[in-house]
Protein backbone atom coordinates (compact mmCIF):
# COMPACT_ATOMS: atom_id res chain seq x y z
CA UNK A 1 0.00 0.00 0.00
CA UNK A 2 1.96 3.45 -0.56
CA UNK A 3 1.81 5.46 2.14
CA UNK A 4 3.86 8.74 3.21
CA UNK A 5 6.84 8.17 5.05
CA UNK A 6 8.39 12.01 7.15
CA UNK A 7 12.00 12.03 7.93
CA UNK A 8 11.73 14.92 10.35
CA UNK A 9 14.73 15.82 10.91
CA UNK A 10 15.04 17.08 7.19
CA UNK A 11 12.36 18.98 8.24
CA UNK A 12 13.47 23.35 9.28
CA UNK A 13 10.52 25.19 10.29
CA UNK A 14 10.14 26.96 7.50
CA UNK A 15 9.39 23.83 5.46
CA UNK A 16 6.80 23.03 7.98
CA UNK A 17 5.04 25.61 7.37
CA UNK A 18 5.09 25.46 3.56
CA UNK A 19 4.00 21.79 3.47
CA UNK A 20 0.87 22.44 6.50
CA UNK A 21 -0.19 25.61 3.69
CA UNK A 22 0.13 23.56 0.49
CA UNK A 23 -1.72 20.37 1.40
CA UNK A 24 -4.47 21.02 -0.52
CA UNK A 25 -6.91 18.38 2.14
CA UNK A 26 -5.27 19.93 5.31
CA UNK A 27 -3.83 16.93 6.10
CA UNK A 28 -0.73 18.13 7.27
CA UNK A 29 -0.33 19.54 10.77
CA UNK A 30 2.08 19.82 13.63
CA UNK A 31 1.85 18.22 17.08
CA UNK A 32 4.22 18.03 19.89
CA UNK A 33 6.88 19.15 17.58
CA UNK A 34 6.51 16.52 15.21
CA UNK A 35 5.07 17.34 11.67
CA UNK A 36 1.87 14.50 11.15
CA UNK A 37 -0.20 13.76 8.12
CA UNK A 38 -3.96 12.80 9.14
CA UNK A 39 -6.45 10.92 7.45
CA UNK A 40 -7.71 13.95 5.31
CA UNK A 41 -4.74 12.83 3.07
CA UNK A 42 -5.00 11.69 -0.20
CA UNK A 43 -1.91 10.86 -1.46
CA UNK A 44 -1.67 13.79 -4.21
CA UNK A 45 2.35 13.88 -3.18
CA UNK A 46 2.11 17.59 -3.40
CA UNK A 47 4.20 17.06 -0.18
CA UNK A 48 6.47 14.87 -1.82
CA UNK A 49 7.50 17.14 -4.67
CA UNK A 50 7.61 20.09 -2.43
CA UNK A 51 9.24 18.40 0.13
CA UNK A 52 13.33 18.59 -0.05
CA UNK A 53 13.34 15.04 0.26
CA UNK A 54 11.90 15.11 4.01
CA UNK A 55 8.18 13.43 2.84
CA UNK A 56 8.97 10.26 1.01
CA UNK A 57 6.04 7.75 -0.86
CA UNK A 58 6.71 4.31 0.08
CA UNK A 59 5.53 1.26 -1.00
CA UNK A 60 4.57 2.51 -4.22
CA UNK A 61 4.65 -0.55 -6.64
CA UNK A 62 6.26 0.21 -9.82
CA UNK A 63 3.58 0.45 -12.40
CA UNK A 64 4.05 -1.83 -15.43
CA UNK A 65 5.28 -0.67 -18.98
CA UNK A 66 2.70 -1.28 -21.29
CA UNK A 67 3.88 -1.44 -25.28
CA UNK A 68 1.63 1.51 -26.51
CA UNK A 69 2.16 0.52 -29.88
CA UNK A 70 0.25 -2.67 -29.72
CA UNK A 71 -2.47 -0.43 -28.82
CA UNK A 72 -4.03 2.05 -31.93
CA UNK A 73 -7.59 3.18 -32.83
CA UNK A 74 -10.17 5.27 -30.55
CA UNK A 75 -13.44 2.61 -30.01
CA UNK A 76 -16.72 4.44 -29.25
CA UNK A 77 -19.79 2.27 -27.78
CA UNK A 78 -22.69 2.71 -29.68
CA UNK A 79 -25.69 2.36 -27.55
CA UNK A 80 -28.66 1.66 -28.80
CA UNK A 81 -31.86 4.07 -27.70
CA UNK A 82 -34.53 1.52 -29.18
CA UNK A 83 -34.40 0.47 -32.67
CA UNK A 84 -31.87 4.15 -33.46
CA UNK A 85 -28.39 5.47 -31.70
CA UNK A 86 -28.40 7.49 -29.18
CA UNK A 87 -27.65 10.71 -29.96
CA UNK A 88 -24.72 10.80 -27.72
CA UNK A 89 -22.86 8.58 -30.47
CA UNK A 90 -22.47 11.00 -32.73
CA UNK A 91 -21.11 13.70 -30.59
CA UNK A 92 -18.35 10.66 -29.46
CA UNK A 93 -17.95 9.70 -32.68
CA UNK A 94 -17.31 13.65 -33.76
CA UNK A 95 -14.68 14.09 -30.34
CA UNK A 96 -13.10 10.97 -31.80
CA UNK A 97 -12.21 12.36 -35.28
CA UNK A 98 -11.07 15.21 -33.79
CA UNK A 99 -8.57 13.63 -31.52
CA UNK A 100 -7.17 11.91 -34.63
CA UNK A 101 -5.95 14.47 -35.79
CA UNK A 102 -2.90 14.87 -33.43
CA UNK A 103 -2.90 10.82 -33.09
CA UNK A 104 -3.38 9.26 -36.54
CA UNK A 105 -5.22 6.19 -35.90
CA UNK A 106 -8.78 4.61 -36.82
CA UNK A 107 -12.23 5.15 -35.59
CA UNK A 108 -14.40 2.41 -34.95
CA UNK A 109 -18.06 2.52 -33.82
CA UNK A 110 -18.88 -0.48 -32.06
CA UNK A 111 -23.02 -1.88 -31.46
CA UNK A 112 -24.10 -4.30 -29.28
CA UNK A 113 -27.52 -5.55 -29.96
CA UNK A 114 -30.28 -7.18 -31.39
CA UNK A 115 -31.52 -6.38 -34.95
CA UNK A 116 -29.68 -3.50 -35.02
CA UNK A 117 -27.86 -3.81 -38.72
CA UNK A 118 -30.60 -0.84 -39.97
CA UNK A 119 -29.09 1.15 -37.19
CA UNK A 120 -25.50 0.75 -37.79
CA UNK A 121 -25.66 0.90 -41.90
CA UNK A 122 -26.76 4.55 -40.75
CA UNK A 123 -24.29 5.13 -38.51
CA UNK A 124 -21.20 4.55 -40.74
CA UNK A 125 -22.06 7.79 -42.29
CA UNK A 126 -20.77 9.52 -39.47
CA UNK A 127 -17.35 9.04 -40.23
CA UNK A 128 -16.13 5.99 -38.37
CA UNK A 129 -13.68 3.67 -40.36
CA UNK A 130 -15.73 0.60 -39.64
CA UNK A 131 -18.66 0.15 -37.53
CA UNK A 132 -18.58 -3.27 -35.59
CA UNK A 133 -21.62 -5.02 -35.11
CA UNK A 134 -22.82 -7.69 -32.45
CA UNK A 135 -26.36 -8.88 -33.15
CA UNK A 136 -28.03 -11.59 -31.56
CA UNK A 137 -31.48 -12.27 -29.84
CA UNK A 138 -29.74 -13.08 -26.35
CA UNK A 139 -28.48 -9.20 -26.76
CA UNK A 140 -31.85 -7.86 -27.15
CA UNK A 141 -31.83 -5.25 -24.40
CA UNK A 142 -29.19 -4.64 -22.10
CA UNK A 143 -27.59 -7.41 -19.68
CA UNK A 144 -24.80 -6.03 -18.48
CA UNK A 145 -22.96 -9.19 -18.66
CA UNK A 146 -23.58 -9.98 -21.75
CA UNK A 147 -22.57 -6.55 -23.07
CA UNK A 148 -19.53 -6.49 -21.00
CA UNK A 149 -18.25 -9.96 -22.49
CA UNK A 150 -19.09 -8.63 -25.97
CA UNK A 151 -16.72 -5.08 -25.79
CA UNK A 152 -14.21 -6.81 -24.02
CA UNK A 153 -14.21 -9.05 -26.68
CA UNK A 154 -13.86 -6.15 -29.14
CA UNK A 155 -11.04 -4.80 -27.08
CA UNK A 156 -9.00 -8.13 -27.26
CA UNK A 157 -9.64 -8.47 -31.24
CA UNK A 158 -8.83 -4.83 -31.92
CA UNK A 159 -6.63 -3.66 -29.33
CA UNK A 160 -7.92 0.26 -29.19
CA UNK A 161 -5.99 2.33 -27.44
CA UNK A 162 -9.14 4.24 -26.10
CA UNK A 163 -12.61 3.60 -25.77
CA UNK A 164 -15.56 6.35 -25.19
CA UNK A 165 -18.67 5.70 -24.10
CA UNK A 166 -22.01 7.85 -23.43
CA UNK A 167 -22.55 8.79 -19.77
CA UNK A 168 -25.97 7.55 -19.67
CA UNK A 169 -27.53 5.30 -17.56
CA UNK A 170 -26.48 2.72 -19.53
CA UNK A 171 -23.00 3.28 -20.06
CA UNK A 172 -22.28 4.30 -16.19
CA UNK A 173 -22.47 0.75 -15.90
CA UNK A 174 -21.31 -0.93 -18.99
CA UNK A 175 -17.50 1.56 -19.12
CA UNK A 176 -16.73 0.68 -15.44
CA UNK A 177 -17.22 -3.33 -15.66
CA UNK A 178 -15.57 -3.67 -18.82
CA UNK A 179 -12.48 -0.88 -17.62
CA UNK A 180 -11.85 -3.36 -14.63
CA UNK A 181 -11.85 -6.42 -16.34
CA UNK A 182 -8.67 -4.63 -18.81
CA UNK A 183 -6.97 -3.69 -15.00
CA UNK A 184 -6.94 -0.05 -16.64
CA UNK A 185 -8.52 3.54 -15.34
CA UNK A 186 -11.58 5.09 -16.70
CA UNK A 187 -12.80 8.92 -15.93
CA UNK A 188 -16.11 9.68 -15.88
CA UNK A 189 -18.02 12.72 -17.18
CA UNK A 190 -14.86 14.25 -19.27
CA UNK A 191 -16.04 17.97 -20.29
CA UNK A 192 -12.44 17.77 -22.31
CA UNK A 193 -10.37 15.54 -24.17
CA UNK A 194 -7.28 15.74 -25.70
CA UNK A 195 -5.27 13.47 -27.38
CA UNK A 196 -1.15 13.13 -27.09
CA UNK A 197 1.35 12.17 -29.99
CA UNK A 198 1.56 8.92 -27.81
CA UNK A 199 -2.00 8.22 -27.65
CA UNK A 200 -2.07 9.34 -24.52
CA UNK A 201 -5.76 10.69 -23.98
CA UNK A 202 -5.81 13.93 -21.50
CA UNK A 203 -8.96 13.43 -19.90
CA UNK A 204 -10.72 16.96 -18.50
CA UNK A 205 -13.39 16.92 -16.26
CA UNK A 206 -14.37 19.16 -12.73
CA UNK A 207 -13.20 18.12 -9.98
CA UNK A 208 -13.66 19.05 -6.10
CA UNK A 209 -16.59 20.03 -6.45
CA UNK A 210 -15.96 21.80 -9.59
CA UNK A 211 -13.26 24.01 -8.13
CA UNK A 212 -10.34 22.57 -10.76
CA UNK A 213 -10.48 21.39 -13.54
CA UNK A 214 -8.62 17.98 -13.58
CA UNK A 215 -6.14 16.82 -16.13
CA UNK A 216 -6.42 13.13 -15.48
CA UNK A 217 -3.99 10.68 -17.28
CA UNK A 218 -3.50 6.25 -17.49
CA UNK A 219 -0.06 6.44 -19.07
CA UNK A 220 0.57 2.77 -17.74
CA UNK A 221 -2.47 1.06 -19.04
CA UNK A 222 -4.27 0.68 -22.53
CA UNK A 223 -7.24 0.98 -23.16
CA UNK A 224 -8.18 4.29 -21.65
CA UNK A 225 -11.59 4.76 -21.26
CA UNK A 226 -13.54 7.82 -20.40
CA UNK A 227 -16.99 8.33 -20.46
CA UNK A 228 -19.02 11.83 -21.89
CA UNK A 229 -22.31 13.19 -21.07
CA UNK A 230 -24.32 13.57 -23.87
CA UNK A 231 -23.96 17.48 -24.94
CA UNK A 232 -20.74 18.04 -24.32
CA UNK A 233 -19.15 17.38 -27.57
CA UNK A 234 -20.67 18.88 -31.37
CA UNK A 235 -22.30 15.83 -33.43
CA UNK A 236 -19.89 14.80 -36.27
CA UNK A 237 -21.43 15.45 -39.65
CA UNK A 238 -23.52 13.35 -41.52
CA UNK A 239 -22.15 11.97 -44.68
CA UNK A 240 -24.26 11.29 -47.87
CA UNK A 241 -21.98 8.06 -48.17
CA UNK A 242 -20.72 5.79 -45.37
CA UNK A 243 -17.45 6.03 -45.00
CA UNK A 244 -16.11 2.49 -43.71
CA UNK A 245 -17.70 -0.65 -43.40
CA UNK A 246 -20.44 -2.61 -41.28
CA UNK A 247 -18.85 -5.32 -40.06
CA UNK A 248 -20.43 -8.53 -38.15
CA UNK A 249 -18.62 -10.04 -35.55
CA UNK A 250 -19.82 -13.72 -34.03
CA UNK A 251 -21.28 -13.41 -30.07
CA UNK A 252 -18.49 -14.54 -28.20
CA UNK A 253 -18.49 -17.58 -25.71
CA UNK A 254 -18.76 -15.46 -22.83
CA UNK A 255 -22.00 -13.70 -23.81
CA UNK A 256 -24.16 -16.77 -24.24
CA UNK A 257 -24.57 -17.22 -20.65
CA UNK A 258 -25.90 -14.46 -17.73
CA UNK A 259 -26.33 -14.24 -14.07
CA UNK A 260 -29.35 -12.50 -15.22
CA UNK A 261 -32.47 -13.67 -16.04
CA UNK A 262 -34.95 -11.42 -17.63
CA UNK A 263 -38.81 -12.09 -16.86
CA UNK A 264 -40.43 -9.57 -18.21
CA UNK A 265 -39.77 -6.01 -19.88
CA UNK A 266 -41.62 -3.03 -18.65
CA UNK A 267 -41.93 -0.08 -20.87
CA UNK A 268 -40.72 3.38 -18.44
CA UNK A 269 -42.66 6.42 -18.78
CA UNK A 270 -41.61 8.88 -21.35
CA UNK A 271 -38.72 10.98 -18.90
CA UNK A 272 -38.21 14.39 -19.31
CA UNK A 273 -34.85 15.11 -20.99
CA UNK A 274 -34.31 19.02 -20.46
CA UNK A 275 -30.67 17.96 -22.40
CA UNK A 276 -32.33 17.72 -25.68
CA UNK A 277 -34.06 20.89 -24.91
CA UNK A 278 -34.03 23.90 -27.74
CA UNK A 279 -35.23 26.27 -25.24
CA UNK A 280 -34.32 26.44 -21.46
CA UNK A 281 -36.38 28.91 -19.17
CA UNK A 282 -33.76 27.95 -16.05
CA UNK A 283 -34.97 28.81 -12.59
CA UNK A 284 -32.57 29.72 -8.84
CA UNK A 285 -32.83 30.75 -5.60
CA UNK A 286 -33.84 34.49 -6.96
CA UNK A 287 -37.29 32.76 -7.51
CA UNK A 288 -38.43 32.53 -3.69
CA UNK A 289 -42.42 31.50 -4.14
CA UNK A 290 -45.10 30.55 -6.01
CA UNK A 291 -45.87 33.81 -7.98
CA UNK A 292 -42.06 33.84 -9.24
CA UNK A 293 -42.62 29.86 -10.03
CA UNK A 294 -45.97 30.90 -11.86
CA UNK A 295 -43.87 33.58 -13.58
CA UNK A 296 -41.26 31.12 -14.80
CA UNK A 297 -44.04 28.30 -16.17
CA UNK A 298 -46.14 31.21 -18.06
CA UNK A 299 -42.48 31.90 -19.75
CA UNK A 300 -41.71 28.78 -20.55
CA UNK A 301 -45.30 28.32 -21.64
CA UNK A 302 -44.56 31.48 -23.84
CA UNK A 303 -41.56 30.39 -25.45
CA UNK A 304 -42.29 26.62 -25.90
CA UNK A 305 -39.06 26.23 -23.34
CA UNK A 306 -38.56 23.63 -21.32
CA UNK A 307 -38.46 24.12 -17.34
CA UNK A 308 -35.30 23.68 -15.56
CA UNK A 309 -33.12 24.60 -12.39
CA UNK A 310 -30.22 24.94 -9.92
CA UNK A 311 -29.39 22.34 -7.39
CA UNK A 312 -31.41 24.54 -4.11
CA UNK A 313 -34.50 24.22 -6.08
CA UNK A 314 -33.84 20.58 -6.02
CA UNK A 315 -33.32 20.78 -2.87
CA UNK A 316 -36.27 22.60 -1.71
CA UNK A 317 -38.45 19.92 -3.08
CA UNK A 318 -39.49 22.80 -5.72
CA UNK A 319 -38.31 20.78 -8.53
CA UNK A 320 -37.32 17.00 -9.73
CA UNK A 321 -33.63 16.17 -9.99
CA UNK A 322 -34.00 15.56 -13.36
CA UNK A 323 -34.52 18.88 -14.15
CA UNK A 324 -31.43 19.62 -12.30
CA UNK A 325 -28.77 21.83 -14.46
CA UNK A 326 -24.46 21.25 -13.57
CA UNK A 327 -21.99 19.56 -12.29
CA UNK A 328 -24.42 16.92 -10.60
CA UNK A 329 -27.11 17.25 -12.63
CA UNK A 330 -27.65 17.09 -16.35
CA UNK A 331 -25.26 19.26 -19.59
CA UNK A 332 -27.64 21.60 -21.61
CA UNK A 333 -26.86 22.67 -24.97
CA UNK A 334 -30.18 24.90 -25.91
CA UNK A 335 -30.25 27.39 -28.19
CA UNK A 336 -31.88 29.95 -25.67
CA UNK A 337 -31.60 29.33 -21.83
CA UNK A 338 -32.54 32.33 -19.44
CA UNK A 339 -31.48 32.03 -16.11
CA UNK A 340 -33.77 33.57 -13.74
CA UNK A 341 -32.30 34.67 -10.60
CA UNK A 342 -29.27 32.16 -10.66
CA UNK A 343 -26.03 33.65 -9.62
CA UNK A 344 -24.25 30.75 -11.99
CA UNK A 345 -21.88 28.81 -9.43
CA UNK A 346 -19.32 26.95 -11.44
CA UNK A 347 -21.20 23.61 -10.56
CA UNK A 348 -24.14 25.30 -12.47
CA UNK A 349 -22.22 26.87 -15.29
CA UNK A 350 -20.33 23.29 -15.77
CA UNK A 351 -24.20 21.85 -17.32
CA UNK A 352 -24.42 25.22 -19.40
CA UNK A 353 -21.45 25.86 -21.21
CA UNK A 354 -22.79 24.76 -24.51
CA UNK A 355 -26.20 26.99 -24.93
CA UNK A 356 -25.64 29.31 -27.72
CA UNK A 357 -27.82 31.87 -26.11
CA UNK A 358 -27.82 32.77 -22.45
CA UNK A 359 -29.98 35.42 -20.90
CA UNK A 360 -29.41 36.24 -17.42
CA UNK A 361 -31.65 38.25 -15.17
CA UNK A 362 -30.61 39.27 -11.72
CA UNK A 363 -30.39 41.93 -9.68
CA UNK A 364 -26.89 41.81 -8.68
CA UNK A 365 -24.78 42.96 -11.40
CA UNK A 366 -21.81 41.10 -9.99
CA UNK A 367 -23.12 38.25 -10.30
CA UNK A 368 -20.86 35.58 -12.16
CA UNK A 369 -24.06 34.55 -14.29
CA UNK A 370 -23.93 38.17 -15.44
CA UNK A 371 -20.60 37.69 -16.85
CA UNK A 372 -20.94 34.28 -18.47
CA UNK A 373 -24.41 35.50 -20.30
CA UNK A 374 -24.94 37.26 -23.88
CA UNK A 375 -27.22 39.15 -22.12
CA UNK A 376 -27.01 40.30 -18.92
CA UNK A 377 -30.24 42.14 -17.31
CA UNK A 378 -30.13 43.47 -14.36
CA UNK A 379 -32.82 43.97 -12.18
CA UNK A 380 -35.79 42.34 -10.23
CA UNK A 381 -36.98 39.36 -11.58
CA UNK A 382 -40.18 39.63 -10.31
CA UNK A 383 -40.61 43.69 -11.85
CA UNK A 384 -39.22 42.60 -14.95
CA UNK A 385 -41.15 39.24 -15.99
CA UNK A 386 -44.79 40.71 -15.87
CA UNK A 387 -43.77 43.03 -18.28
CA UNK A 388 -41.79 40.87 -20.26
CA UNK A 389 -44.33 38.47 -20.15
CA UNK A 390 -47.26 41.26 -21.08
CA UNK A 391 -45.61 41.67 -24.28
CA UNK A 392 -44.77 38.24 -25.16
CA UNK A 393 -48.85 37.55 -24.57
CA UNK A 394 -49.42 40.58 -26.66
CA UNK A 395 -47.80 39.20 -29.30
CA UNK A 396 -45.49 42.10 -28.93
CA UNK A 397 -42.73 40.34 -28.87
CA UNK A 398 -41.81 36.98 -30.40
CA UNK A 399 -39.15 36.01 -28.59
CA UNK A 400 -37.23 36.90 -25.10
C1 LIG B 1 -20.09 19.02 -5.35
C2 LIG B 1 -21.12 20.06 -5.66
C3 LIG B 1 -21.91 19.87 -6.78
C4 LIG B 1 -22.88 20.83 -7.10
N1 LIG B 1 -23.64 20.64 -8.20
C5 LIG B 1 -24.51 21.60 -8.58
C6 LIG B 1 -25.27 21.46 -9.77
O1 LIG B 1 -25.20 20.46 -10.48
N2 LIG B 1 -26.12 22.47 -10.09
C7 LIG B 1 -26.27 23.60 -9.32
O2 LIG B 1 -27.06 24.49 -9.70
N3 LIG B 1 -25.58 23.73 -8.19
C8 LIG B 1 -24.72 22.77 -7.79
N4 LIG B 1 -24.03 22.92 -6.63
C9 LIG B 1 -24.38 24.07 -5.75
C10 LIG B 1 -23.70 25.36 -6.20
O3 LIG B 1 -22.47 25.48 -5.55
C11 LIG B 1 -24.55 26.62 -5.83
O4 LIG B 1 -24.82 26.60 -4.45
C12 LIG B 1 -25.86 26.70 -6.60
O5 LIG B 1 -25.65 26.57 -7.97
C13 LIG B 1 -26.52 28.06 -6.31
O6 LIG B 1 -27.80 28.08 -6.88
P1 LIG B 1 -28.52 29.46 -7.24
O7 LIG B 1 -27.70 30.18 -8.24
O8 LIG B 1 -29.92 29.12 -7.58
O9 LIG B 1 -28.57 30.21 -5.82
P2 LIG B 1 -27.72 31.50 -5.27
O10 LIG B 1 -26.28 31.21 -5.45
O11 LIG B 1 -28.26 31.71 -3.94
O12 LIG B 1 -28.12 32.63 -6.27
C14 LIG B 1 -29.35 33.26 -6.28
C15 LIG B 1 -29.23 34.44 -7.22
O13 LIG B 1 -30.51 35.05 -7.38
C16 LIG B 1 -30.33 36.45 -7.45
N5 LIG B 1 -31.62 37.05 -7.03
C17 LIG B 1 -32.20 37.01 -5.80
N6 LIG B 1 -33.39 37.62 -5.83
C18 LIG B 1 -33.56 38.07 -7.09
C19 LIG B 1 -34.59 38.82 -7.74
N7 LIG B 1 -35.70 39.19 -7.09
N8 LIG B 1 -34.43 39.13 -9.04
C20 LIG B 1 -33.32 38.77 -9.73
N9 LIG B 1 -32.31 38.08 -9.15
C21 LIG B 1 -32.43 37.72 -7.86
C22 LIG B 1 -29.20 36.75 -6.51
O14 LIG B 1 -28.56 37.97 -6.86
C23 LIG B 1 -28.29 35.54 -6.74
O15 LIG B 1 -27.32 35.82 -7.74
C24 LIG B 1 -23.07 21.98 -6.27
C25 LIG B 1 -22.25 22.15 -5.17
C26 LIG B 1 -21.29 21.20 -4.85
C27 LIG B 1 -20.43 21.43 -3.66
Amino acid sequence: MPHLVIHQKKLTPALVQTLIGLCPFGAISEQNGQLVIGSGCRLCRQCVKAGEGAVELCGDAPAAAVDKSLWRGIAVFAELRGSEVHPVVPELIGKALELRESCPQPVWAVLVGHGCHDAARELAHYGADAVYVYDDPLLDGFDPQRYTACLSDFIVRQHPAAVMVGATMLGRSLAPRTAARFRTGLTADCTRLEMRENSDLVQIRPAFGGNIMARILTPHARPQFCTVRYRVFDRAARRSTPAGPVISLPLPGAALSSGTEIIKRLDRPQEVDISEAERIVAVGRGVRDQRGLELARRLARALDAQLACSRPMVESGAFDPRRQIGLSGRTVKPSLLIALGISGSVQFAAGMGGAECIIAINQDAAAPIMRLAHIAVEGDLYQILPALLERIEKGEATHA
